[in-house]
């Protein structure tokens, strides 16, 4: 039998390029023909084969295919710098208006770092494309790729119609690369954010995604530069690095040290966020689940908002809300009394109206006295004082009312029980336990007059 590699090229090229327009031929009709995934996986046969089909399946098809075909999309994708590159494709496979604007940014990049290496410069570009295809949405950057719409297209051109750079594409390319120094000289030109289709991700989040501290590192050292009221543009919510949404979406996600970077920088060189912003930031900085955001929570707590004592209450909703037993605490742990308050305000009375466990447990962890009692806010507790307790009987809360009366919470008597099942249970068996009495069941408990509840002694 002869071997496979004895057979001229040529052959490969035959077959190959039969398979793959078959595939693509069929894959239009039927579902059940060859399909190109299945030719995809014949590169497994020998090594020219494999380079035959990435050859027909990345060079050699028109627009249309790399459009239509999810799957080979997704190919070239996870092989940009490669499909970009190859010089050997058939003419028009691929939008060239795109084609040039990423041409020029990489040229301007070698051309900036004085890149003479071959090996470096290679390096580079593949660079610029992995990061490309990380930063542009998927939609965006395949469209681009095999536009058919005309010149006039936004995701294709940049926003300046002109063959020089503008000063966005510089921007992103310093960025995508991680050439800080460029990026620093060309921050001296950014005076706002123009709107681009195709980098929709503002530089904060390009950065983010690309993991790299330095260049937010160097945003930031420019933005020190510059004028306060020109700072406070460039950071605003619409402006080209809008720190406050970054600092919002880096705390719920990022588990590193960014985000404190901001905060520090939004401290010390920006004005007092307002409450609204506050807030927003402790939502984000809350975490049931982690403990990893608790230093980005201790970042956040640093910070004075504007009229802070306001902010307090609804910080410590918001952190009870949806915190940790270590969210509360670190919290609270900027308190000076941590059982001041009023039925309101005060952390045990906030965290047993959210309901939660957690919350409860950061606040006894964190001190707080499980009988505190203060002036009645409710219509439905009618008493002088309430304690904790009350409000979780009152709101049939069974799993906060155990966790009050396991740290030692005073259970009132049975006549001041509510008659709901949760709650009742909870303090039916805590009493049992407490005192070996067999008190009324909830049934005949309902039945009781008040004058027979008070009877009952234990
Ligand atoms: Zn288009």
């Amino acid at each position: 039998m002869t071997n496979l590699l004895d057979f001229p090229i040529e052959v490969f090229q035959m077959i190959v390029c039969e398979l793959v327009s078959s595939a693509i031929d069929e894959s239009a009709h039927s579902i059940y023909s060859f399909q190109i995934e299945d030719v995809w996986l014949l590169r497994n046969v020998c090594p020219t084969f494999a380079a035959e089909i990435e050859r027909s399946v990345f060079f050699q098809q028109p627009k249309a295919i790399y459009l239509n075909s999810h799957f080979i999309q997704r190919l070239v994708l996870e092989r940009l710098p490669q499909y970009v590159m190859q010089v050997k494709r058939i003419p028009g496979n691929v939008n060239e208006g795109f084609r040039a604007r990423l041409q020029r940014m990489t040229s301007y990049i070698l051309q900036e770092l004085d890149i003479k290496d071959e090996k470096q410069r290679a390096d580079a570009i593949e660079k610029f494309y992995v990061s490309l295809r990380r930063i542009v949405i998927e939609s965006r950057l395949t469209h681009a790729l095999w536009c058919d719409c005309g010149p006039s297209c936004s995701y294709v051109t940049e926003s300046q119609s002109n063959t020089e750079l503008s000063v966005q594409d510089r921007l992103y390319t310093s960025l995508m690369v991680g050439a800080h120094d460029v990026l620093a000289g060309i921050l001296q030109e950014v005076s706002g954010a123009q709107h681009d289709r195709l980098f929709s991700i503002l530089p904060f989040g390009v950065a983010r995604i690309l993991g790299d501290t330095k260049s937010i590192d160097v945003i930031l050292r420019h933005l020190e530069t510059r004028p306060s009221l020109e700072r406070t543009t460039l950071t605003s919510d619409s402006g080209i690095f809008p720190i406050r949404k970054t600092i919002s979406t880096l705390l719920a996600r990022d588990s590193g040290t960014i985000a404190q970077a901001l905060l520090e920088f939004h401290k010390k060189k920006l004005p007092s966020p307002s409450g609204h912003v506050y807030a927003s930031w402790i939502y984000s900085a809350v975490h049931e689940r982690t403990t990893n955001h608790l230093h980005n929570l201790r970042a956040v707590l640093n910070i004075h908002p504007k009229g802070s004592t306001q902010v307090w209450g609804e910080t410590m909703i918001t952190i009870c809300a949806g915190g940790s037993s270590e969210d509360v605490q670190e919290a609270l742990k900027r308190v000076e009394d941590v059982d001041k308050g009023t039925a309101l305000d005060a952390p045990i009375f906030i965290a047993v109206r959210s309901g939660r466990v957690a919350a409860v447990q950061g606040c006894i962890q964190a001190g707080a006295s499980v009988d505190l009692a203060v002036c009645s806010d409710s219509p439905t507790l009618h008493k002088d004082t309430i304690t904790p307790l009350d409000v979780a009987m009152d709101r049939n809360d069974g799993h906060v009312a155990d966790v009050l009366i396991k740290a030692g919470a005073k259970i009132p008597h049975i006549s001041q029980w509510p008659g709901t099942r949760r709650v009742y249970k909870v303090l039916r068996k805590a009493v049992s336990e407490r005192t070996n009495v067999k008190l009324p069941a909830l049934r005949d408990f309902q039945h009781m007059s008040l004058a027979e509840r008070r009877d009952i002694q234990y």
